[in-house]
Formats: C-alpha cells, structure tokens, sequence
C-alpha cells in the first residue's frame, strides 16, 4: 500500500509510512488500514485524513490548454501546461502525449503510461489529429488522390499525411476555440503524424496563414465542447 499511495499522492514513501502508521488512512466503512506493506488492489478507494481516494496504476487525461502556455513541465519564461493539471491522481508522473505551440489551443493529453505515449505520438502508428483552423485568407485545395487523402509536398522535405482537409462549416466549429477577429476562411485537418509546427507550414505552403489554431481531435478522444480553456478532465483509458 505505501508504494501505490506514495505515487498516487505524489510524497516519499517513507513519509507515507509515517502516515499509514498513524492511522491517517482508513477502508471507506472507516476502519485504519496501519500496515504499510499491506497489499491492495488497483482501483481500490480508500480515505485518506478524510478525502477518499482510488489507487490508480496509472492515470490519462485531457487538458483543454488554452493559448499562450507551453506543452512543458518547466520553463523558464511562461506558464506551463503542466502546471494547470496541479492536483491531477499521479500528478508528479504525468507526461504530454506530443505538443501545442505556445499560441494553439484545445486537446492536449497527458499521461503516466510512456507505452501509451509512444503509441499515441509515433509517425509509424499514424494516430489522426484533427485542428480547426482560422486562416488569414482562404487556401486553394489540393488535389486528392483515390483514398481521398492529400499528398503535399513541404519545404525542408516534409511530406506530411494527410487523411482530410478541407473547409470547415463553421456551425460546426468549436466556439470556444476558434474566436480570431477577422477570420476568412476556416479550415479542418486531419494528420496521421505530427512534424514540427505541421499544420502551420502546410497552410502556408497552400498559400495561406493560420491565424487561430484548435486541436479537436487526438486518436480516440475528441475535446467536449464543455471542458473550458485550462480545464482537465480524468479519462478511463487511452
Ligand atoms: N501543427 C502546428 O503547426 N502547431 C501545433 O501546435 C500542432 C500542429
């Protein structure tokens, strides 16, 4: 027990211990559970002073990362992502699955499982992402080829995959996250893998520029319109 609790409330385990023995953390019927090495279960809930608690293995989240914090756990010059999941189970643990520019927005997720990171990130399992996309003007379509997929050529020899791209009806846009004044045209792309600054450089080798960029998408979890820019939200699995 005082292994899983110390990761689940982020203290060294020889402090737990002290804790444990103490008294301080009891069954939910509320009888102390005093033995440190005594065995749990994942999932397990218990009380600790009081506030209940589910040892997890590991935890997933999504965070709705709202503009101008960077995908980081430290930095020296703004604030971080990181630092919004303050609170979150496994909070010391937790990593970014890829990254937001420090000026995107919408669906970052996060995780303690480095298995489920690579599996999520790694161009050779082409994970979709889709962003909505506020442009500066609008961006001439490229031709598609049989399985609807657009094959475009990058400076620098980037040649990204993407599945979709095309105009974005913007009753279906995101409202919380494409707000740009100004706006042309908008956009949706989907990418199975995620280069630098992806998104940027395919619209401007379309002959565009991104004003306002909103991931909505990420593999299997879709951002809620209802999670608000800086707020998390606990998943059951990736
Ligand atoms: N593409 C970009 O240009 N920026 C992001 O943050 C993500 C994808």
């Amino acid at each position: 027990m005082d292994k899983l609790l110390a990761r689940n409330l982020g203290v060294p385990r020889r402090v737990i211990g002290r804790v444990i023995r103490r008294g301080a953390v009891e069954t939910l019927d509320g009888r102390a559970m005093k033995d440190p090495r005594m065995p749990v279960d994942v999932g397990e809930r218990v009380r600790v002073r009081g506030e209940e608690l589910v040892l997890r293995e590991h935890a997933h989240l999504m965070l709705h990362k709202p503009h101008g914090v960077v995908t980081a756990r430290a930095d020296g010059r703004h604030p971080t992502a990181y630092a919004l999941l303050e609170g979150a189970p496994l909070f010391a643990e937790l990593r970014a699955v890829g990254r937001l520019d420090l000026d995107a927005v919408g669906l970052l997720l996060w995780t303690t499982d480095g298995q489920l990171v690579h599996a999520l990130t790694h161009p050779r399992r082409a994970v979709p992402r889709t962003y909505h996309v506020a442009l500066a003007a609008p961006f001439e379509a490229p031709p598609r080829d049989d399985d609807g997929a657009v094959a475009l050529e990058l400076r620098d020899g980037l040649r990204p995959r993407v599945v979709a791209l095309g105009a974005l009806d913007e009753a279906a846009a995101h409202p919380a996250l494409l707000t740009p004044p100004g706006t042309e045209a908008l956009a949706t792309v989907t990418l199975l893998d995620g280069a630098y600054h992806e998104v940027k450089r395919i619209f401007a080798a379309l002959g565009s520029h991104v004003l306002c960029l909103a991931r909505v998408r990420h593999g299997p979890v879709e951002l809620p319109r209802t999670l608000e820019a800086g707020a998390w939200q606990l998943l059951d699995a990736l």
